[in-house]
């Protein structure tokens, strides 16, 4: 962040700011194939994907997604995993049919259907990898039998995957990537050749790749702090060495909330998140002293969403152990005080 506030007023000693430079320019043209190479090196990227920066975020690619996919005739499957699964499904319903292969709506989204068939005549499978309000995850991506599509926003470069597991993973960047303002998309080049040919320039991934992402202004800034924040994660071991810390702090904080007597868990422990930890108090009285007592503590951002309640503790990349840390210690004082 220093790096990229020196940059706003004075990029590499240039005398131009990076908010001033044209994106025609070689320097941040440089910006843009660095920050692909970071992706492509972070995430083995094979050579047959390409790695595109879009806007308009995740929800944008809610649309242009089916838009590019859901040709005529043909349906596409959603597995029903929360809220942003259900906000691209009902994307995808106003461009054709739709099939929802499982839902976990019966227990509030507690967990990730396993037991499902998809129709080998599907355009393609919608998978939402990390369930960021409701605390849930996708750790096996088995195979399908018809293209894989998954929204990754919220556990992009905190695990390693796979590539070759998807045919085109998208993720607003706001969470392990950089400023809000860009939109990832990794997608098999081949896949892409199935595009419908009619669709907005915007809207059609191959206009961006055949553009190296620049067939309009791109978000610049965004970028170029996206690449400043690979850099960093690469100092840290790259997304194996990022992965082992965020297990470390999951597991600090789930074993907290199983031990203590005042909290629980809302989702099945097989399923559990590890970016986004969902958790209640035993009742209202103990959840409200409880946000007190953290706030106290300078611990925030730490209210679960409406329609689950309690808390939800996000571990996102950039938060250290420490951080986990005080907020299991606040817990355990609480306890101790409570009961
Ligand atoms: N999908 C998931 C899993 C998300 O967490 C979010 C945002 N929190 C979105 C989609 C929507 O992303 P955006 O705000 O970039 O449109």
């Amino acid at each position: 962040m220093e790096k990229a506030a020196q940059s706003v007023i004075n990029w590499d000693g240039m005398g131009l700011s990076i908010l001033e430079v044209s994106h025609r320019s070689p320097e941040f043209e440089d910006v843009v194939l660095k920050t692909q190479l970071l992706v492509r090196g972070l995430l083995s990227v094979p050579d047959h994907y390409s790695v595109l920066f879009l806007q308009g975020g995740a929800s944008t690619q809610f649309a242009m997604v089916p838009m590019n996919f859901l040709t005529a005739g043909k349906k596409a499957s959603y597995l029903d995993t929360g809220y942003f699964a259900q906000k691209a499904i009902k994307e995808a319903r106003l461009f054709g049919e739709v099939e929802i292969v499982a839902s976990s709506k019966d227990k509030n989204y507690a967990y990730i259907p396993d037991q499902f068939n998809i129709d080998p005549q599907s355009a393609y499978i919608h998978y939402t990898s990390n369930n960021t309000i409701e605390g849930t995850e996708i750790f096996d991506f088995s195979a399908a039998g018809v293209p894989v599509i998954c929204d990754m926003s919220s556990d992009i470069f905190s695990r390693k995957i796979n590539v070759n597991d998807f045919d085109l993973i998208y993720a607003g960047a706001q969470k392990n990537m950089g400023p809000a303002g860009m939109t990832l998309v990794i997608a098999k080049n081949e896949f892409l050749e199935q595009a419908k040919k009619e669709i907005p320039s915007m809207m059609d991934y191959r206009v961006f790749r055949d553009n190296m992402s620049m067939y309009n202004t791109p978000p610049v800034f965004s970028i170029y702090v996206a690449m400043l924040n690979l850099l960093w994660l690469k100092d840290q071991g790259g997304v194996s060495g990022i992965e082992k810390r965020n297990i470390e702090k999951a597991k600090l904080l789930y074993a907290e909330i199983d031990r203590n007597s005042l909290f629980y868990g809302t989702a099945d422990a097989a399923h559990r998140s590890r970016m986004n930890v969902t958790f209640l108090a035993v009742n209202k009285d103990v959840e409200a002293r409880f946000l007190k007592f953290a706030a106290d503590r300078g611990i925030v951002g730490i209210r679960g969403y409406r329609t689950v309640g309690g808390f939800r503790a996000s571990l996102y990349n950039a938060l250290p152990l420490s951080s986990v840390e005080v907020l299991v210690n606040a817990m355990a004082a609480f306890e101790k005080i409570y009961s």
